[in-house]
């Protein structure tokens, strides 16, 4: 395996059986688009936004943000880049003083773009303005429910009216959920109806599915993206949205660990984003797996009932395939 990575960084992705696979990468700040590019990843799909925010308090002006989008996508282009709004509150930036007993359990995301106005609106007339290339895409983080992707979407159809009206050549953007929360796994028929893609954030599907807390050591041991709590959701998520051909994604750190490829893969999910730097690994270990096999390995791990026994189901696999 080793032996391939550099080699496969330039080679579209594929299976042993001829399937394509799609590596996007998750960035934080624009200078890393070099490193996309090398990595061999075909965009972004995750661009974590907050990381914008001055002194991690205070939000950027719209015209700065314009300014920070646009470079980035003109770098892509044609690729995609994937801004997820904001994702403030909770274990990351803290936007407003207000100390909270439980902040990942508080206001958090698009909580808090929909209670304030001002930062919502700012961002999506800056990916609007940004978007001259098309190649923009605008994921909603934390979702929880059918209404707050119809707020996100009725604010983006008014911004994009309003500038056409002012003479602004502007396309309404594909629109995209962070499926990270049980109860957006509970909506997937409907979210799935709804949106252009999802993207699953396996990091806080864990923490929240589990209760526990993705930053406390004292409770490592127990996150665990193998419990069959999880490997069940996934298939769900990922089966709903193929039937009801809705994009998905995932972009948690689930996507680099190479013992989750192949259920992943024998799900039906055919695109990732993750790091720059494990792209190289994961296409070369891609690249000995079936669709066959791995369907059938989903399968016997959706009826096992612990996390030792689905790992080391996946371990069978691994030392029998790779
Ligand atoms: C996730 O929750 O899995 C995710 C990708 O988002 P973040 O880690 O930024 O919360
Ligand atoms: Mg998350």
């Amino acid at each position: 395996v080793e032996a391939d990575v550099c080699r496969l960084a330039d080679a579209p992705s594929q299976t042993r059986c001829g399937t394509p696979l799609h590596f996007y990468s998750n960035i934080d700040f624009k200078e890393e688009i070099p490193s996309v590019r090398n990595a061999g990843a075909e965009g972004v799909g995750l661009f974590r936004s907050e990381n914008l925010f001055i002194d991690n308090t205070k939000p950027p002006q719209e015209a700065e943000q314009q300014a920070y989008y646009s470079d980035m996508a003109e770098a892509l282009a044609p690729d995609p880049l994937v801004i997820r709004l904001f994702d403030i509150g909770g274990d990351k930036l803290i936007y407003s003083s207000i100390r909270e007993p439980n902040p990942n359990l508080g206001w958090r995301g698009i909580r808090i773009l929909i209670d304030v106005p001002d930062i919502l609106d700012s961002q999506l007339l800056a990916i609007l303005k940004a978007n001259t290339r098309r190649n923009i895409q605008v994921l909603m983080p934390m979702i929880s429910s059918i209404e707050e992707i119809t707020q996100i979407r009725t604010t983006l159809e008014r911004h994009v009216l309003a500038l056409r009206e002012s003479g602004t050549t502007c396309d309404m953007p594909k629109i995209g959920a962070m499926i990270e929360i049980p109860a957006a796994v509970l909506l997937i028929d409907e979210i799935t109806k709804m949106v252009d893609f999802i993207s699953i954030g396996t990091n806080d599907l864990t923490q929240y599915t589990l209760a526990v807390d993705r930053n406390n050591e004292i409770v490592q041991d127990l996150f665990d993206k193998f419990h069959p709590a999880i490997i069940r959701q996934l298939h769900t998520i990922i089966t709903t949205a193929n039937r009801n051909s809705c994009k998905v994604s995932l972009c948690g750190d689930m996507g680099s660990d190479p013992l989750a490829l192949p259920f992943l893969l024998g799900c039906g999910l055919r695109e990732f984003s993750i790091v720059s730097a494990d792209i190289a690994q994961l296409k070369s270990i891609a690249r000995y797996l079936t669709v066959d096999s791995s369907r059938q390995l989903a399968e016997a791990c959706l009826t096992l009932d612990s996390a030792a026994k689905i790992k080391e189901r996946l371990k069978e696999y691994q030392a029998q395939h790779v």
